[in-house]
């Protein structure tokens, strides 16, 4: 395709008159060569692949192309970094949902085992999870205190003036609260 055409090209340059071989200066490396074509620029195809090189260059500098493929590739590496984010964002939640399962098991396994130890009769478990100043609650604080005074005999626990030995000291001291609108506590000291 390309000799035919460049054949044509010189018939026509013939037909008109423009056969005469022209002495030309290469753009690229300034040596003279010969031609019939009066637009050619280059000498040799060398020439004429650096020639393009520089024109692409100067078209890049003229249209400042580099500078807009890095902002093209930072517009895309910042893209990258948002789905990377929201990857990251994923993962601690995903960690995040996995910590408080593990927190809220804890929680359940504590509860089941203040429960168990309640059932035992241990009086601090009943106490914690008896409502506060219910009736469970003052009957497992004389439990708990009843115990350390019989272990000592010498410190006597006492709410509201009602001793922790009173037999009906929780529901008198539920009675007490409610009518004097305070909780009071004092240690009285037995001599022995
Ligand atoms: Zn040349």
């Amino acid at each position: 395709m390309k000799v035919p055409l460049l054949i044509l090209y010189a018939l026509v340059l013939l037909k008109k008159g423009a056969s005469k071989i022209m002495i030309l200066n290469c753009t690229v490396c300034n040596q003279s060569y010969e031609t019939i074509f009066p637009n050619k620029k280059y000498c040799s195809d060398v020439c004429a692949k650096h020639g393009r090189k520089n024109k692409r260059k100067e078209w890049e500098k003229d249209t400042n192309y580099n500078e807009k493929q890095r902002l093209d590739k930072m517009a895309k590496r910042h893209q990258i970094k948002e789905v990377k984010t929201a990857e990251e964002i994923e993962r601690l939640r995903l960690k995040k949902s996995e910590i408080d399962q593990k927190h809220a098991e804890r929680i359940k396994n504590q509860q089941i085992e203040l429960e168990e130890m309640a059932k035992s009769g241990d009086p601090s478990a009943r106490m914690r999870l008896a409502k506060p100043n219910s009736l469970e609650y003052w009957k497992a604080y004389q439990q708990s205190e009843s115990e350390q005074y019989n272990q000592n005999k010498r410190f006597l626990r006492l709410i509201n003036d009602i001793s922790v030995l009173d037999e009906y000291f929780a529901e008198k001291v539920v009675e007490s609260i409610k009518e004097k609108g305070y909780i009071r506590g004092h240690t009285m000291t037995i001599k022995n």
